[in-house]
């Protein structure tokens, strides 16, 4: 029997099924697009024709949908299901009830690297559900990346999956606004680069740019220290930016709402506290 059923062979399931062979193991595959198996059995891989075979499925699709649709009514008794596609944390708890109901045990996950990154040095993904289950695979698990249990409620691999996706698309983002903004001066963007690598690096210190650390335990203790840059003063200094991308001829959407969130809890009467005060804010729409 097999030791892993890869289904969905996009580009994420292929690089799974190709890592799980390239570590040894005994690896079928089945995608909703029969073809795209080719170039994995070319690779020792065995076809399956239904999705559903051997004791361990790793999931990779579009949507929790995809699984619904693939698996369709078969039963799923005594196999392990890790679903490492993308959904909302009530999708995977619905999902973890109808797996259950279906006698399988349903291992919930987010992959935080794209897939050349799968097997790789510094890869890891976020699992949650059933620790004694995923414990029992995470031998096998372990090929695709370090395995980062965060607990048993089925919704929350997804939550921190979509956290850290957060954090990378809006810092990605800023990035952009940044560059198009020198841009209009006609600055490179790569003239760009160095200084914000060395704001992330000092971000991710322990120095006195060290906001990462220095939110973290802020926002755990709810107390937010504005006496050396208050958030008053970081909420006009938003406001200029969003004026200086706007008279340079930029689009001003997420600027417009950082200041906006800015100046709600500078209103709110919290511009004497630092900039974690925000999270007030934030919690409370
Ligand atoms: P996609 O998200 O485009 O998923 C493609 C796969 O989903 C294909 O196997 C496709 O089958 C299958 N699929 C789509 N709809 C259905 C359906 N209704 N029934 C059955 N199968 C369906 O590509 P990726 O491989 O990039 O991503 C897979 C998952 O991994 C996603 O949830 C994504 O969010 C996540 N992920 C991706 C990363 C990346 O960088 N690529 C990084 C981290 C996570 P078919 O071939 O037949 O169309």
């Amino acid at each position: 029997m097999s030791d892993v059923t890869v289904i969905g062979l996009g580009p994420m399931g292929s690089a799974m099924a190709r890592t799980f062979l390239a570590a040894g193991h005994d690896v079928t595959v089945w995608n909703r697009t029969a073809s795209k198996a080719d170039p994995l059995v070319a690779e020792g891989a065995r076809r399956a024709a239904e999705p559903v075979t051997g004791e361990l499925l790793v999931i990779s699709q579009i949507s929790y949908q995809a699984m619904y649709d693939s698996l369709g009514e078969a039963r799923l008794d005594g196999r392990t299901v890790v679903n490492l596609s993308s959904g909302t944390p009530a999708e995977l708890r619905e999902a973890a009830r109808w797996v259950a109901e279906r006698g399988g045990t349903l291992i919930t996950a987010g992959i935080m690297v794209p897939p050349p990154g799968i097997g790789q040095p510094g890869a890891y993904t976020f699992y949650s559900g059933p620790k004694e289950a995923l414990d029992r695979h995470a031998g096998t698990l372990e090929a695709l990346s370090a395995v980062t249990y965060v607990g048993e409620d089925p919704g929350l691999a997804m939550m921190f999956y979509q956290a850290q996706l957060f954090v990378f698309w809006s810092s990605l983002t800023s990035f952009m606004y940044a560059a198009a903004l020198l841009g209009t001066a006609g600055v490179r963007p790569d003239a760009l680069v160095p200084f914000v690598r060395e704001l992330h690096a000092d971000l991710a210190s322990d120095g006195p740019m060290g906001y990462i650390k220095i939110l973290g335990e802020e926002l755990g203790s709810g107390v937010y220290p504005g006496d050396e840059n208050s958030l008053h003063m970081q909420a006009v200094g938003m406001g200029h930016v969003v004026e200086t991308l706007r008279a340079a001829g930029l689009e001003t959407t997420v600027p417009e709402a950082l200041h906006r969130l800015f100046a709600r809890a500078d209103a709110e009467g919290r511009g004497d506290e630092g900039i974690g005060t925000v999270v007030e804010s934030i919690r409370k729409p």
